[in-house]
């Protein structure tokens, strides 16, 4: 059981998935909260129940599931809405983010939460992983992958923390500026690093 838990975190497009991805390489247990924020809502969930009570059954697809869209757009118009949201899904999350950690077998195990300091969730967590670059490469990135607009990006970067207020959280910092072979390099000195921590 991994009782050692490093939060991983950044901004959109920082590299948050890639650095994951070469712990994972590792032999380190990931819990990741993006899924976890999906697993809460699936069909026959208990939160899916309550969304679905709440909003009416007009909020489920056909096949049962939530229509993602339907949900965003209610929220995004409605203050109150957003806030019973959050307030039955955070509870949610955090509860399972704690249990899949406890679970985890690894020497430690990482927690991925983009919004780990945005929602105040570093009580969760022993040490704070920040991946981090240029705003520019952020919004190439991550508009470059999910063919998002670089305007709705910049939108998102808006509602999280800015660059120089996210690092001052952070115990570790990789700049995702890098190569990849440079940044496996850097993760491989922090996993030595964690390992002795986790001791
Ligand atoms: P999001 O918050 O949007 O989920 P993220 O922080 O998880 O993003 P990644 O998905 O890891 O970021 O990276 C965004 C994109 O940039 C991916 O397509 C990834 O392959 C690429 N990328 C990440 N790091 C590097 C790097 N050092 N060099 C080149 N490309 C990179």
């Amino acid at each position: 059981m991994s009782q050692f838990i490093v939060g991983l975190t950044g901004g959109i497009g920082s590299g948050k998935t890639t650095v994951a991805n070469m712990f994972a390489d590792l032999g380190i247990d990931i819990v990741d909260a993006d899924i976890i924020a999906r697993e809460v809502v699936e069909p026959n969930s208990a939160g899916l129940a309550k969304i679905s009570a709440h909003f009416g059954p007009n909020i489920l697809n056909k096949d049962s599931s939530l229509n993602r869209a339907k949900l965003r757009d209610i929220v995004f118009k409605n203050e109150n809405e957003k806030n019973w949201l959050n307030q039955l899904l955070h509870p949610l999350i955090r509860a399972q983010m704690i249990n899949q950690c406890n679970l985890a077998q690894s020497k430690y195990c990482i927690l991925a939460v983009p919004l780990l300091l945005e929602n105040k969730l570093q009580s969760l967590v022993n040490r704070v992983l920040v991946t981090d670059c240029n705003t520019n490469t952020q919004i190439s990135r991550a508009s470059h992958r999910d063919k998002n607009s670089a305007a709705q990006i910049k939108q998102i970067m808006a509602a999280q923390l800015d660059r120089e207020t996210r690092i001052t959280y952070a115990d570790d910092i990789i700049n995702t500026e890098l190569i990849l072979t440079q940044i496996r390099a850097i993760c491989e000195n922090l996993h030595q690093n964690y390992l002795k921590l986790a001791n």
